[in-house]
Formats: C-alpha cells, structure tokens, sequence
C-alpha cells in the first residue's frame, strides 16, 4: 500500500518535472512543490511561487493539476499556491521535505487584504466559523442545528464540515452517497432538509488515518470552497476541525470569515480551551459572535428534576470576563442525541419542540447579526505568507 503510494507521488513529481517554472527550470526542481502527498488516488501539494513571479502563479498551479491529473492512477489532483519569500526552497534528494514551517508560527497575518478563498466563491454572502477549544463538546451538535435552523428561518444556507480530525456531518444528516459533478467541473453539494451539505468525509476516506499538513489542510478547504456548486447562499455554516492547533489556525486565516460561534460545555477544563479559541480568532482579526453552552441543563425525561451534570452558568461568565457575547444554553438532551444519531437533527425532526427551541433561539440571534451586518461582503482573509 505504501510502495504504491510512494509509486504515485514519484510518478507525479515526474510529470510536474516538465512544468516549466520562472527562470526555465522547472517547477520540481526550482523547489516550487512542496508537501506532495497521494491519498486515495488524490494527488494534494503546495506551490511555492516566489514574488517575484507573482503574475505566473494561477497559471502555474493550474498547469500543475492538470499534468497531476493526468498520471495513471491519479484520479485527481489539488494544488494550492503559498508565497515565498526568497528563493531557497529545497529538495533533498527526490523527496519534498515537508516543511512545517508552512503552518503553525510561520503564519503571519498581514493587515492588506488578499483575494481570499470565500471571494472567489460568487453567490456566498457570509461564512460562519462553529469551533470548540476540544472535541466532544457538541460543535457538531450546534453547527448542524444551527444550519437547520437558519434554513428555517428563510436564509440560503450551506454546511461545509472541515473536521478534518472527525467529519460528522454525513453521520448526522444520514449522508451516504458521494457527491457527483454534473459538468465535469464542480461537486454538487448534498441537501438534507434545505441545506445544501459537503463534508471532507465526503472526499476522503475516513477510515484510513492520514496525517494532515498545512497545505493540504488548505487545499482541502479550497477545494470544499470553490469546488463545490454552492450556488446562491446567505450563510455557509462551517463545522471547524476542534482546537488550537496548526490546522485551525489555518483554516481562521484562510477562509474570510464573517464570524466564529464558540461551542464549550460548562466544565472548567472545556472553558479553559474556549478560551484558547477565543484568542485564536481575535488573533486572526476573525470576530467572535459569542460562546455558547452546550450540555448545560439535564432535565430528567421521568420526573422532571434539573441537573447540571457538567456545571452550568461557566459559559456565560467566561464569556463576560472575556468580553464577548453570550449565546444561550443548550441543554443535555437524551432526544438531541438520538436524533443526531437516527441522521435527523432535532431541528429538522421536531422543530417544535423545547430542544429545538434553544438551537433555534441560536439561529435566530446569528441570523440578526448576519442582517445588521448587511450579509454583505466578508472581512477578506489575511495573507498567508510562509516565513524562512
Ligand atoms: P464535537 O463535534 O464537539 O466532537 P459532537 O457534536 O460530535 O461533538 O457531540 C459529541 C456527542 O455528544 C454526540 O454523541 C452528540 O450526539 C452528543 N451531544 C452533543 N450535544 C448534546 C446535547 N446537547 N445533548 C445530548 N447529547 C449531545
């Protein structure tokens, strides 16, 4: 299995060796590509232009894909551009030194605006970050239900699963076809109850554990943007991979968000990593639209009686010491679960009911914001800009 992948990525380095680069040389050679990765038959890999031949670079990458593309056993191939700066990119012997460099401190945001990820996407008016500091606290939960909830509520709505670590959306909205392209092109989205649905589980084999780089968390996420027939949306939901790490940080800075929702259950330790999410997004210049508690209230289905399981009421006061909304309380809900489980949220299976209602009330309050904001044009994402 190895010894064919690592087949594959020499048999595409060899076509991308006769892509001419700045300069003659070619794109291989130059040490233009970096992070050259196969999975599944998909070819994935960074190109480093230079500034200097700033003017190059889509053509570039395009010609790349397609020289990708095209080699035997390569069913597709995507490639990002990060800038350089400086020319000394290396390569040792005939494998890309994965530099790590490319994620994590080496990302800087630069105050200009660059034509960002979400700009590209005609149609889209806004897109919503829902993160967690750690998993397991229901982000999931919130970003399916709060899709729902804004279709409800009348808005074009998109839910985009970046979970790179656990993508959950086709489980919880009983997804299990693969998305097609109709024009050769683009991927059609996936709708369940009026929200039209991609997640990286889609295009990715799930079940076998692969290592996510910078680059290819970006060119996943370009992917997922751009290479999907969103069509028309008011809000793209997106389902953020848990955490802090490498691959968050690039996802804030790459995706223009309008916003981040923040999911913590009551626990101190869930609120500590909240507030590590929290910093990250200020970090990124991304405004977080608030916290929301999630697990808060157990009510009993039996006898009634209220239980605070995990706490309650943590949320709402680290929210406050931080400055920054509060969004409400979801309780901890046998029927949320269950309904998650059966592939129908309870947002779209009982939209009347005392569940539904907290999500919803959450829906509504981001809906709000979305309309005072004028849903118009996003905070352009920052420049990405890989130091030496
Ligand atoms: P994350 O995306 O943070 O990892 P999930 O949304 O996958 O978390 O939720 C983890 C588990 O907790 C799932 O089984 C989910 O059904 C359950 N869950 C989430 N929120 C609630 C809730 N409010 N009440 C009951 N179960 C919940």
């Amino acid at each position: 299995m190895a010894a064919r992948q690592n087949e594959l990525i020499d048999s595409v380095r060899r076509a991308l060796s006769a892509i001419e680069g700045p300069g003659g040389v070619d794109v291989v050679t130059s040490g233009m590509v970096q992070d050259l990765t196969v999975h599944n038959g998909h070819a994935w890999f960074a190109l480093a232009i230079p500034p200097s031949a700033a003017k190059l670079a889509e053509p570039l990458r395009l010609a790349c894909q397609d020289a990708a593309s095209r080699v035997s056993g390569i069913k597709a191939a995507t490639a990002t551009l990060t800038h350089h700066r400086g020319n000394e990119v290396r390569i040792e012997g005939s494998t890309v030194t994965p530099k790590r460099a490319g994620v994590s401190s080496a990302l800087v945001s630069e105050t200009q605006p660059r034509a960002g990820a979400a700009e590209a996407i005609p149609g889209i008016k806004a897109v919503i970050a829902v993160a967690s500091g750690k998993g397991g606290v229901g982000k999931s939960t919130v970003a399916v239900n709060l899709a729902l909830g804004l279709a409800r509520l009348g808005l074009r709505t998109g839910l985009l699963d970046a979970d790179i670590y656990g993508p959950s959306v086709p489980h919880l909205l009983a997804i299990k076809e693969r998305p097609q392209s109709l024009d050769g092109k683009k991927l059609e989205p996936i709708i369940r109850h009026g929200v039209k649905a991609m997640s990286i589980g889609m295009l990715v084999d799930v079940d076998t554990p692969m290592i996510w780089r910078g680059p290819m968390v970006m060119s996943a996420l370009t992917q997922m943007l751009n290479d999907v027939n969103w069509g028309e949306l008011d809000v793209l939901v997106v389902d953020m991979p848990p955490g802090t790490g490498d691959a968050q940080l690039t996802m804030a800075q790459r995706v223009p968000l309008k916003g981040a929702v923040i999911v913590s259950t009551p626990q101190d330790i869930a609120l500590i990593d909240a507030r590590k999410g929290l910093a990250m997004f200020r970090k990124t210049a991304v405004p977080v639209l608030g916290i929301v508690e999630n697990m808060s209230t157990y009510i009993c289905p039996n006898c009634g009686h209220e239980a605070h399981i995990f706490g309650h009421g943590g949320a709402r006061k680290t929210a406050a010491e931080l400055d920054c909304p509060f969004l409400g309380e979801i309780p901890l809900d046998l029927t949320i679960r269950e309904l998650s489980d059966a592939g129908t949220p309870v947002v779209a299976a009982a939209p009347q009911s005392r569940q539904a209602a907290s999500f919803m009330a959450l829906a509504e309050k981001i809906a709000v914001h979305l309309k005072s904001e004028g849903g118009g044009a996003s905070r352009p994402a920052p420049r990405i800009i890989i130091e030496e």
